[in-house]
């Protein structure tokens, strides 16, 4: 990556941190993400499983959402998607079908991912598009962020 493209990237993968400690704010599992087109942010959202009674509301699906319904369409080929941890099975197919150009990610999760870890969807011959991955951007804080909700649920309140 070239030096001013990585310094946008920092800032978008800021503003997915952002969306994932207003998610463990609503008591959701603090993951965030942003979708990038142009260079702009054009849609962000955390978890909302639990605020929306919704399974498939993770992040990563809510700006997909998002994306599509302001752009009237259903793919999103040319976008970018930033979120704080590794998509799960089903976040990577919607990925997939999404045509998402590029994602970008925090942490890894080996318990529940599917990028590296788990049925790594991306490289199945049944997957028909994979988009360009960029692990570990700012893993530390992401991890954190997640370390640090589980630890205070567990805590006595
Ligand atoms: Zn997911």
């Amino acid at each position: 990556m070239a030096k001013s493209e990585g310094l946008m990237t920092e800032g978008f993968m800021a503003a997915a941190l952002a969306e994932a400690r207003q998610a463990a704010d609503r008591d959701e599992v603090p993951v965030g993400a942003v979708l990038v087109i142009d260079g702009a942010i054009v849609a962000r959202s955390g978890n909302r499983t639990r605020t929306d009674n919704d399974i498939t509301a993770h992040a990563e699906i809510a700006v997909i959402r998002q994306a599509a319904a302001m752009l009237g369409q259903e793919r999103l080929a040319g976008a970018d998607l930033y979120v704080t941890l590794e998509p799960c099975t089903m976040c990577a197919a919607a990925i997939s079908f999404a045509r998402i150009r590029r994602l970008y990610y925090g942490a890894e999760d080996p318990k529940g991912g599917a990028v590296e870890s788990g049925v790594r969807f991306f490289a199945q011959p049944t997957c028909h598009h994979a988009p360009e991955v960029y692990s570990g951007l700012a893993e530390t804080e992401a991890a954190s962020v997640l370390t640090g909700f589980f630890r205070s649920r567990r805590a006595p309140r």
